[in-house]
């Protein structure tokens, strides 16, 4: 497999998925039978193995994580006049799906250390209007659950996980996705497992569990065929991508042993370069989805990347502020200090399960140059200038 082969490979990438186990004949399987559409066996066996994983009773495929993020609020009748609190700290996914439904993403700033949702952030920005509060799990890490669900009961909110970037991790031995309402997953090609494109929907709620699957599926009864109880989508995930992602599940241990290894690896070779890991609180499990790093603050993070992409290795900056888009630039928020100076130095490193220690010194070597060139040197060493 020359994909796989780092002595050909000309850029060493952020992310590339690992499809070495049973997901080509698992297609295969599906082209074989003409099972290929959103009705087969691979969509049930992906569902149950997922809620196994995640420890609910009900999983719900569907096409991306963004549908399922709006399905998990349009099911739980959030609309038009509602607000829902969001860090403003996170991919635009989970900011537009609010914003999908009619209701006002309200933003709220991150913790420095572990670059999730400030929970003591959330508590001012309740208004009336409040409906919901949609932590994201960032980067593999976990959000502070126990905390906020102590807000959301308070304030008698619903909580929807966006679990996109944390898929094994877990809190005090839960999974997150389990702690709220409703959690969300993504199997986009660059998460921890990928179906191509793919989400789900976890709930613990045997009705919300129903009411997520006939919305999904055109709001058509479960029992009643062409029988439309409400208004649905069409969120179908197909057989052949669930075909991919129970391959991708069954290997789900191994792949997450791999990321492990890789952040530990960066963790002790960089640990005596000033720049900050994500720290996740100590209960917390953290899967490393994508190793990032806060760089200096005095450092130029563009004239970085650059340099490193020179030596052949793609970097990538955290997300921007949702605040910072001009469609969300003027809504009600928060102080976002936090989250601002974490979009501002933030970078992710290659951590792709197949990466091989030599390409983890390549990259670790091209980083302590280009921050050398900028007079940033290893604690303990003089600075070059
Ligand atoms: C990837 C991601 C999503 C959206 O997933 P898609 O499958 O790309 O629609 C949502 N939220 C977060 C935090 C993500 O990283």
């Amino acid at each position: 497999m020359k994909t796989h082969d780092p002595s050909r490979r000309k850029v060493i990438p952020v992310y590339e998925p690992d499809l070495s186990g049973n997901e080509k004949s698992y297609v295969m399987d599906c082209l074989d039978s003409s099972w290929i559409s959103s009705i087969g066996s691979y969509i049930d066996r992906f569902e149950r193995s997922l809620a196994s994983v995640v420890g609910v009773p009900h999983a719900i495929s569907v096409s991306n994580g963004t549908v399922a993020l709006h399905l998990a609020l349009h099911c739980l009748d959030i609309g038009p006049g509602d607000e829902v609190i969001v860090p403003s700290f996170t991919y635009i996914a989970s900011v537009n799906a609010i914003a999908q439904t009619g209701a006002r993403p309200v933003f709220a700033d991150s913790q420095l250390h572990d670059w999730q949702l400030d929970p003591h952030a959330i508590e001012p920005l309740i208004t009336s209007r409040t409906r919901a509060i949609l932590p994201v799990h960032l980067y593999g890490a976990v959000c502070d659950m126990p905390a906020i669900m102590q807000f959301a009961r308070r304030h008698n909110l619903y909580v929807v996980e966006d679990c996109a970037e944390c898929l094994g991790a877990s809190r005090g031995g839960i999974h997150p996705g389990a702690f709220g309402d409703i959690g969300t997953f993504s199997f986009f090609g660059n998460k921890t497992i990928t179906t191509g494109e793919g989400g789900a929907v976890v709930a613990r709620d045997n009705d919300l569990a129903r009411r997520l699957r006939r919305v999904k599926g055109q709001g058509q009864s479960l029992t009643r065929r062409y029988w439309h109880e409400e208004l649905g989508f069409n969120y179908r995930m197909t057989n052949v991508a669930a075909a991919i992602g129970l391959a991708q599940l069954e290997r789900l241990e191994d792949i997450l042993r791999r990321k492990r290894a890789i952040a530990q690896a960066y963790r002790r070779l960089l640990s005596k370069i000033p720049v900050d890991f994500q720290l996740p609180d100590s209960s917390v499990n953290s899967t490393n989805w994508l190793v990032s790093i806060l760089l200096p603050r005095e450092c130029d993070r563009a004239r970085i990347m650059a340099e490193m992409m020179e030596d052949g290795v793609e970097t990538r900056p955290v997300f921007y502020g949702a605040h910072q888009m001009p469609m969300y630039a003027n809504l009600p928020r928060g102080d976002l200090k936090r989250a601002s100076e974490i979009s501002a130095r933030g970078m992710s490193l290659p951590s792709f399960p197949t990466l091989s220690p030599l390409e983890i010194d390549q990259v670790v070597a091209s980083l302590c140059s280009a921050l050398a060139r900028q007079g940033i040197a290893s604690i303990g060493e003089k600075k070059t200038g």
